[in-house]
């Protein structure tokens, strides 16, 4: 699986993917992450990416020249035989990101990122250039590289093999329609009075089985 980023703000993404989980990915080979900044697709001297709204308005809106064009030169890149991509604008107006898009997107051999900022990106790219918006949540963030960061992370868990056996995502929150992962402790056994359920610590395998399976459902 490929990541291909799209971003006026390319350094931000130099700490979280350097570490944990997603950098023995990439140390793995299981994934890549490549960061394309939008100014080199820019075409005057002033590497310019934003303009000001048609029909006014506050803000500046992303362009949709340079946006076309550096997604044009990743699509170039990429092999024929890795031709399964996918291009996602994010938006907060988009669909809201659940872990089922994690799992659907998991499929595909490369993933376009396009990162909004400012007042957002020139309708043209969301209608013409990708193929689906996502928002991360009802919420405005300021750019779209903390929701790249999130569909990167939620995507590369579920790639076979980035997560080793104690880590695994069976009984994870969302695993399975309608179950949230059940509630867990470890030592000490008790803290400021405060006690693991008595059933954790018998060791009654099919009672705690049973807990486990009411907790997740609840
Ligand atoms: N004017 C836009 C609006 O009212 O929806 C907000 C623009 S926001 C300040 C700048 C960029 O951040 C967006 O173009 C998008 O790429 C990103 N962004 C902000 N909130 C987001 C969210 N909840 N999910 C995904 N991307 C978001």
């Amino acid at each position: 699986m490929v990541f291909h980023i799209v971003t006026i703000f390319p350094k931000i993404f130099d700490s979280y993917f350097s570490e944990s989980i997603v950098k023995r990915a990439q140390n793995k080979k299981l994934i890549n992450i490549k960061i394309h900044d939008l100014r080199d697709h820019t075409t005057d001297k002033h590497k310019t990416v934003d303009d000001t709204p048609y029909g006014g308005g506050a803000g500046m809106l992303l362009k949709v020249e340079p946006i076309w064009s550096c997604v044009e030169a990743i699509k170039r890149k990429i092999a024929t035989k890795n031709r399964k991509i996918r291009i996602i604008l994010f938006s907060a107006k988009g669909k809201r990101y659940t872990q089922s898009d994690a799992k659907r997107l998991a499929k595909y051999k490369n993933i376009i990122m396009i990162c909004g900022r400012y007042e957002g990106v020139d309708e043209r790219v969301a209608k013409y250039l990708a193929d689906e918006e996502i928002s991360i949540g009802d919420y405005v963030l300021t750019g779209g590289e903390i929701p790249a960061m999130v569909v990167a992370d939620s995507i590369t868990r579920l790639i076979p093999g980035v997560l080793g056996n104690a880590e695994s995502p069976k009984d994870e929150s969302f695993s399975r329609v309608g179950y949230l992962e059940y509630p867990q402790y470890t030592k000490p056994a008790e803290f400021n009075k405060m006690k693991v359920p008595e059933v954790l610590m018998g060791g009654n395998h099919k009672k705690i089985e049973e807990w486990r399976s009411k907790k997740s459902k609840k």
